[in-house]
């Protein structure tokens, strides 16, 4: 057997946070290990929260944030090829590329993230109509923005409002068009909804909620979107954030089992005990049963977990989850489980732009969300994580650091 054969080897697929942070920790964990990450980008895998804010308004380019630090993979002792992969051979232990390359490894790691979900009636590859989730999508739509006296969003996600506070940034007449009743119905309640969207209004976004588009027509100069409230709006680019949906395709094709996600055990293990899965694309053990998560704490911590125990390591993976968005002057933050029924809900009055909400289950915290209150947040992950049990009077009263609570408890 040729020496190169010999080798032990770890290969990684996806160049998101998941796979960066498995490859690194794979190699870190055994440096004897040949470790290899395969991307389908031909760039050095960078980081995505900056393609809504910073990369749009024309402050960063999406190189200036490499995932790796500057110098990229390479000082990590970690090989990176731009490679697409379209399957996995699980009898001889090879990945196949697009352009037949295979790849032997020892043990695989998938972390294949999440695609947009897309609207058929403002499909991928129509003119002036953008998604964004690579630096591939991020330049255009940059560049669009440049000529752009109005413009559609559809979506009042995170990618949604992201993108019309960069636009308004720009001086850019910006519409959202949110289908459900309120925006960010997925990560707050409905008093924090409406204070953002307050925020986005007071920038001059003309926010529609329950609204949905019922007619696209293109023209020469423009686009025309109807919506079901009747009107008609004549943009010159559309951005659509309507979620994303598990890339689980490769997994599924090669026989894992998937379900709305791969499915992996507590170590982030799938059936087969050489492949490895983390990130947007998994889904994975939580407290109340089997969850898949789209953040970028998850995909990075899952990541590094699933990168050593494809290493030889034995780790389990148990996470507090949690977002950060940032929009206009607010720095708004999530962090915990929110319960479908919490047994309470507290709000702590802060001044000005500020705000901490917390939701109780059973006298213990269980999540936390607060707009400008960073160490506030910080401190109520902790109180999350050690699953301290909490006095609702003490969490309401402003003249009590959070931190006190923890120490209370210690
Ligand atoms: P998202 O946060 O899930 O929001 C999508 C929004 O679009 C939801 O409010 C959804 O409403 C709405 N929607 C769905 N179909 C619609 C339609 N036909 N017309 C109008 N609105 C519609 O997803 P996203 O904003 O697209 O972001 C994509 C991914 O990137 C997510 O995983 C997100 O977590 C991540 N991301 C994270 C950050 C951050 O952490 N700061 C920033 C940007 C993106 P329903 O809820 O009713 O379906």
């Amino acid at each position: 057997m040729p020496d190169q054969q010999a080798e032990k080897k770890v290969v990684v697929v996806g160049g998101g946070p998941a796979g960066v942070f498995a490859a690194i920790e794979a190699k870190r964990t055994d440096p004897a290990l040949q470790v290899l990450l395969l991307s389908d980008e031909a760039c050095e895998p960078y980081e995505k929260p900056p393609l809504s804010k910073a990369v749009l308004t024309g402050k960063a380019l999406p190189e200036h944030a490499l995932i790796a630090g500057p110098k990229g993979m390479a000082v990590h002792g970690v090989t990176l090829a731009c490679a697409p992969v379209t399957a996995i051979d699980r009898a001889t232990r090879e990945v196949i590329a697009a352009d037949g390359r295979r790849f032997r490894y020892d043990a695989l790691v998938l972390a294949t993230g999440s695609l947009v979900r897309e609207l058929s009636q403002l499909p991928l590859g129509m003119p002036r109509v953008h998604y964004l989730r690579t630096e591939a999508d991020a330049r255009p739509l940059a560049a669009a923005l440049r000529d752009c006296k109005h413009l559609v969003v559809v979506g009042g996600g995170l990618i949604g409002l992201e993108v019309a506070a960069s636009a308004t940034e720009l001086g850019i007449r910006t519409t959202v068009l949110e289908v459900a009743p309120r925006i960010l119905g997925r990560v707050c309640d409905e008093d924090t909804s409406a204070f953002i969207a307050e925020e986005h209004r007071r920038h001059g976004v003309d926010l529609h909620t329950a609204t949905a588009i019922v007619g696209v027509r293109s023209a020469t100069d423009g686009i025309e979107i109807e919506t079901s409230a009747g009107a008609i709006l004549s943009a010159d680019a559309v951005v659509v954030g309507t979620g994303v949906k598990p890339n689980d395709a490769l997994a599924a094709a090669a026989g894992l089992k998937t379900d709305g996600g791969i499915v992996v055990d507590e170590h982030c293990r799938t059936a087969d005990p050489a492949i490895f899965a983390a990130g947007d694309a998994v889904r994975f053990p939580a407290p109340h049963g089997l969850i898949r998560l789209e953040n970028w704490k998850h995909a990075q911590d899952q990541g590094a977990i699933a990168g050593r125990n494809a290493a030889g390591g034995s780790e389990v993976y148990r996470t507090v989850p949690s977002f950060w968005s940032e929009q206009y002057d607010l720095y708004i933050q999530g962090v915990g489980f929110p319960p479908p029924q919490p047994t309470e809900r507290i709000r702590r009055p802060l001044a000005g732009k500020s705000l901490l909400l917390f939701e109780i289950a059973d006298g213990i915290l269980v999540y936390a969300m607060g707009i400008n209150a960073q160490r506030d947040l910080a401190a109520a992950r902790r109180l999350i994580e050690r699953r301290i049990p909490v006095d609702a009077a003490a969490l309401a009263d402003p003249s009590r650091p959070l931190a006190s609570l923890l120490k209370a408890n210690a």
